[in-house]
């Protein structure tokens, strides 16, 4: 199939990662971004093996190991510091690799950006529709321009125009927790270890990045759109944690209250479809899902491979668009779904409920956790193909 051009609406990790996968295969792109400069939010992401995989393929995980931490236990706690348990989440993985690494978003993401010539991401330009005219897409842009290619791809995050334009599925779903998250520097001790530390209705997480920083996170049940001013965070969540183990007051302390982000926890029921005549969609824009596993970059990391993969393994856009979307509709809707159930989990405010609950993750033989672990991991998105001859 002769492809002119893919236009990619969405600058983020997958659209990103999607310009570059192309890149390698030699399909020429562009990058249309609605911020005025590239750039993500001052937090970690965890890019567990499955998504390593990918960028090992695309010649740049060395660099964005480089840019983390390898981590070998995966902890979870209750908020007196009980450990319920603790899995080797690198246990027989390759010997090079570790299950996963967390990075700072910021620097994950210019390392990407790095990867592309600066002509082919054009910020300032936030897509309002598009439209196929014969065998080519226009697609508009506030400012006024118009770009026309082959095909569109919205990797245009959760609440994607193009996502609107082909399905309109209306607002995100809220799981009725919001989410705090920062980057700390700290000299906390457990630098290999993912912590997850359980209360009523509450969670705190602790990722190492490595360098003497830490990314946190603190989920808790509140009403939707329930925005705390910045300066009002570090009283807020001190007092929402006060009492808890692992420093974690301390922690939050000592973070600069215009560091702490807050998003409500959100998804999207899973679509049927993503694909319609010349325009498809990959990453938060097609499967959006909540945190709880720490997926939603690593799928968008392996949509971007896949897709690129049946665009140069198909005669046609509609057939490129079934393989894509057969490969990963299945993949993303089931970790979309469990993410859900797990999220309801730990919504259990009641003492009597929440005791259950400890107990049931402390019985859960670590075999099983890292059998539910490795059906996520060890997804392999497959080969780069070989770059095409236009
Ligand atoms: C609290 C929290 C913790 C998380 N932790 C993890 C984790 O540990 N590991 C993990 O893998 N995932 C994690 N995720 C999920 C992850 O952040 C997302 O899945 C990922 O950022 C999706 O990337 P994306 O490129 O698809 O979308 P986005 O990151 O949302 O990027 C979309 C881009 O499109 C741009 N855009 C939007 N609309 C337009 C428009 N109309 N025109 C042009 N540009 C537009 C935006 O400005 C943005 O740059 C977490 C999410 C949350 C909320």
């Amino acid at each position: 199939m002769k492809i002119d051009k893919v236009l990619i609406v969405g600058g983020g990790i997958g659209g990103l990662t999607f310009g570059l996968t192309l890149r390698r295969v030699g399909i020429p792109f562009e990058i249309f971004e609605r911020a005025p400069e590239l750039k993500e939010v001052g937090a970690g992401v965890g890019l567990w093996a499955n998504a390593v995989r990918v960028l090992d393929r695309l010649g740049v995980a060395g660099e964005i190991r480089a840019l983390g931490q390898p981590l070998k236990w995966g902890e979870i706690a209750n908020w007196k510091g009980r450990v319920l348990s603790r899995t080797d989440i690198s246990e027989n993985l390759e010997k090079r690799d570790a299950a996963c690494y967390v990075v700072h978003r910021a620097e994950l993401h210019a390392a990407l950006a790095r990867q592309l010539p600066g002509e082919t991401i054009k910020t300032d330009h936030e897509c309002t529709g598009f439209e196929a005219d014969g065998g080519r897409v226009i697609v508009h842009f506030k400012n006024g321009a118009t770009a026309e290619g082959t095909l569109v791809v919205g990797a245009d995050g959760l609440n994607s125009m193009i996502r609107r334009q082909l399905w309109d599925d209306g607002r995100p779903r809220y799981s009725d927790q919001t989410c705090f998250r920062a980057v700390v520097e700290t000299d906390y001790a457990d630098t290999d270890v993912l912590r997850e530390v359980q209360g009523a209705g509450r969670r705190f997480g602790l990722c190492p990045l490595g360098k003497g920083r830490l990314y946190w996170f603190a989920a808790l049940n509140a009403a939707e759109g329930r925005m705390i001013p910045f300066a009002d965070r570090p009283r807020f969540l001190t007092g929402r944690y006060a009492g808890w183990a692992y420093r974690i007051p301390e922690l939050i302390a000592a973070t600069a209250p215009e560091k702490i982000i807050q998003n409500d926890l959100v998804d999207r029921v899973p679509l049927e479809k993503w694909s319609a005549g010349r325009a498809t969609l990959l990453g938060d824009a097609a499967h959006p899902t909540t945190p709880n596993f720490g997926q939603g970059a690593c799928m968008a990391i392996e949509d971007a491979l896949v897709l690129t993969r049946a665009l140069v393994e198909n005669d046609r856009l509609s057939a490129a668009f079934e393989a894509y979307e057969a490969a990963r509709r299945p993949r993303t809707s089931a970790i979309v779904n469990d993410s859900w159930k797990f999220g309801r989990l730990a919504r259990w405010e009641n003492p009597l409920a929440v005791g259950l609950r400890e107990t049931l993750v402390r019985l859960t033989p670590d075999s099983v956790t890292a059998k539910m672990l490795r059906r996520q991991i060890d997804y392999d998105a497959g080969p780069l193909p070989a770059a095409v001859r236009q």
